[in-house]
């Protein structure tokens, strides 16, 4: 069985409200997604995290060393494209191109010999997955913390247990807006903080060590993540976990992270590290470490159900009779494209999501919402 045709898509939902982080604003989201099919008509989808028209070039230029390809050799595909882009695209969106591909393939794959992503991988350590509520973005620039209180209580409302809060707006803004979150959920939920590298070693030693008493469960991206050593120092100099990896390509990249000893979690995005072929290779290396792993996720509900079969496959390290729950991020920011474009769609239930048990990534894609939001060639050419 052969790989008959690649198609992209790129989406575009206008937001209703714009929302900004510690880098620059967003007032849509544009996500390119890919549909593989088989000589035999089935078709897998997959997702590409980063800017969608640079993406959509990418498998464009990568489809050639697709097609004809037997559809069950993801892993053979996956190192012949990564041959023909390494010269040029040892990190960066061609990396996350072939992830947008090698994901597809594990989904087509998973439909052909009717087994969910998650039993190729190898097997379930677990069924159920925490997810962690990203969101507390910030809206109004003159007073960016006003809809916290609101926002966090339905995330609590609505079951998370665990929520993750934008920090970055300069060291005392930022200790008042966790201050103020921690006070609103008590002590019973876990509260995270992501900085998206707002901050030099200084500024984010003098953070961390200001909310030491807050109960942090992780402090993510605190610095840039070319400074493998500062975060290490950083790591010897508080008692909060450091995170880091979004930004990473390939083993390799966090290879770098790890011999570093930058951080106590790695999170590698599977859309965009190298697609769910290399974040296998990434896990494995990370418990050569002992270091643990959440991976990022961002855009489509294709890229959340690819991180649900990974996480239910992670080793857990260490082995124990009463295992942790292992969470998956689920951004709760406006996302049209998350919320209508597969089905059937993601529920919690006491807490919990539950690691779907259908063939492939366990999802298929509504072919209207997806031409609802579709961008024509004439569009995108002006991108
Ligand atoms: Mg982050």
């Amino acid at each position: 069985m052969t790989i008959e045709k690649i198609e992209t898509f790129i989406l575009k939902d206008k937001l209703s409200k714009s929302f900004f982080f510690s880098q620059w604003e967003y007032s849509e989201r544009c996500i390119c997604v890919v549909k593989i099919t088989a000589s035999n008509g089935q078709h897998g989808w997959g997702e590409g995290y980063g800017p969608a028209s640079i993406l959509k070039a990418g498998i464009d230029f990568l489809k050639p060393h697709v097609i004809g390809k037997s559809a069950l050799e993801n892993e053979v595909i996956w190192n012949h494209l990564y041959r023909k882009t390494l010269d040029y695209a040892r990190r960066g969106v061609l990396v996350a191109s072939i992830s947008a591909i090698d994901i597809a393939l594990w989904d087509l794959k998973g439909k052909i010999l009717n087994l969910p992503v998650s039993t190729l991988l190898g097997g379930t350590f677990r069924n159920k997955i925490k997810p962690y509520a990203t969101g507390l973005y910030f809206i109004d620039p003159e007073n960016p913390s006003k809809h916290f209180e609101e926002e966090v209580l339905e995330y609590v409302n609505r079951g998370f247990k665990a929520i993750k809060m934008k920090v970055g707006l300069g060291i005392n803004e930022d200790y008042e807006n966790i201050k103020k979150v921690r006070n609103i959920i008590g002590d019973s939920i876990q509260l995270m903080i992501d900085s998206n590298h707002a901050y030099s070693l200084k500024e984010a030693t003098i953070l961390a060590q200001k909310i030491e008493h807050l109960n942090i469960s992780w402090f993510e991206e605190p610095i840039s993540p070319e400074f493998y050593k500062q975060y290490n120092e950083l790591r010897s100099k508080t008692s909060i976990p450091i995170a880091g990896g979004e930004c990473e390509y390939l083993r390799y990249g966090f290879h770098q992270l790890l011999r570093n000893n930058s951080v106590d979690i790695i999170q590698p995005d599977i859309c965009a590290t190298g697609g769910l072929t290399e974040a296998k290779r990434i896990s494995a290396l990370s418990s050569t470490y002992g270091v643990e792993l959440v991976p990022h996720t961002w855009g489509t509900a294709i890229g959340i159900h690819v991180a649900l079969h990974f996480i239910a496959n992670l080793e857990p390290i260490p082995g124990r009779m009463k295992s942790p729950d292992f969470f998956i991020e689920y951004d709760q920011t406006e996302n049209g494209l998350r919320e209508r474009l597969t089905y059937p769609k993601i529920e919690i239930i006491d807490g919990m999501i539950e690691v779907p048990k259908t063939p492939g990534l366990g999802i298929d894609i509504d072919e209207n919402v997806l031409m609802e939001y579709a961008l024509s060639d004439k569009q995108i050419n002006i991108l």
